[in-house]
């Protein structure tokens, strides 16, 4: 037998054995069922009347209710009912698994494994979607581009394992400093960017240096070393792109770089704002 068949048959029987097959007020396909067998007793009933009971009803209903073979088709909608009600929960079963595989693939796809931020792939989809806000409200809206600083030493004087821990505890603290409305993804390597929706270049610099602040301070005792981050910051402008947003926070974060590190920048004034 093909595995598939077997695997429908354990399926059915599997289902047989489920309360939600015989549930009338969970599940709307024993109805159908029912509604389905109907015809069959009433047909049954009609030709015992015009064959065999001269046109009486009450006499065509005693003849069928006497002859237990005709049970059976009497019985029709309740086992019409019980069977739509075995294929319903068996669809129902497999709607829930393809929910759950959606909602795994829409994981997969827009999570970063390791820091579980969003990658850039949901970036670009919620950028788009507080871009079309921030216009429709007039409203502000701000990114800033992350990066951690000397990254590459971390790795080469404590080791990968110890880097990646690095990404996972600053992407925590990160995400625990913004608000539930905020997006923070996982840009690629050692760098990050948040979207700040209804915030100006001004209250960005502020979130960004509270973080940048954090974690010079330590974020972690799993990072028994000092830590610093360089941000560059860039108001959305009309007509901006995400990718001309995007240069104007690496032009910041740039110069955050050359100055120093352990920095925060905004692209429009061009200058450290801490030192
Ligand atoms: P800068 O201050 O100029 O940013 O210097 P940096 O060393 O941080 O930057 P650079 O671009 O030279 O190095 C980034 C390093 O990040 C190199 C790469 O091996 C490391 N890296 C990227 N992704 C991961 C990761 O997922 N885990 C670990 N452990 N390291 C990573
Ligand atoms: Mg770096
Ligand atoms: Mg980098």
């Amino acid at each position: 037998m093909p595995r598939k068949l077997t695997n429908q048959v354990r399926e059915f029987f599997s289902a047989c054995l489920r309360l939600h097959s015989y549930n009338i007020f969970k599940n709307p396909y024993i109805w159908f069922g029912i509604l389905w067998g109907l015809p069959v007793p009433l047909v049954t009933i009609f030709l015992t009347m015009a064959f065999t009971a001269n046109n009486h009803l009450d006499h065509a209903i005693t003849h069928v209710l006497q002859n237990p073979l005709q049970w059976f088709f009497l019985a029709h909608p309740l086992l019409f009912g019980a069977l739509f009600g075995i294929l319903g929960t068996i669809r129902q079963e497999k709607d829930t698994q393809i929910q759950n595989l959606v909602e795994k693939l829409r994981q997969l796809s827009t999570q970063d494994p390791l820091t579980g931020l969003v990658n850039r792939r949901y970036f670009i989809e919620a950028f788009a979607e507080e871009v079309a806000r921030t216009l429709r409200q007039n409203i502000p809206l701000s990114v800033v581009f992350l990066d951690l600083d000397f990254f590459k030493n971390i790795n080469d004087t404590h080791g990968h394992r110890m880097g990646d821990t690095v990404l996972k505890e600053i992407s925590h603290y990160v995400q625990r400093q913004c608000r539930p409305f905020d997006t923070i993804a996982r840009w690629g390597g050692e760098e990050f960017i948040i979207l700040l929706p209804a915030n100006d270049e001004k209250e960005a610099v502020a979130c960004a240096e509270r973080i940048r602040r954090g974690i010079a301070a330590g974020v972690s005792k799993k990072i028994p070393f000092p830590v610093t981050i360089s941000a560059g910051v860039a108001r959305y402008e009309a007509g901006d792109s995400l990718q001309t947003l995007t240069d104007r926070a690496d032009q910041a974060l740039y110069k955050a770089k050359q100055s120093g590190r352990n920095k925060v920048v905004i692209w429009q004034e061009q200058e450290p704002i801490n030192t």
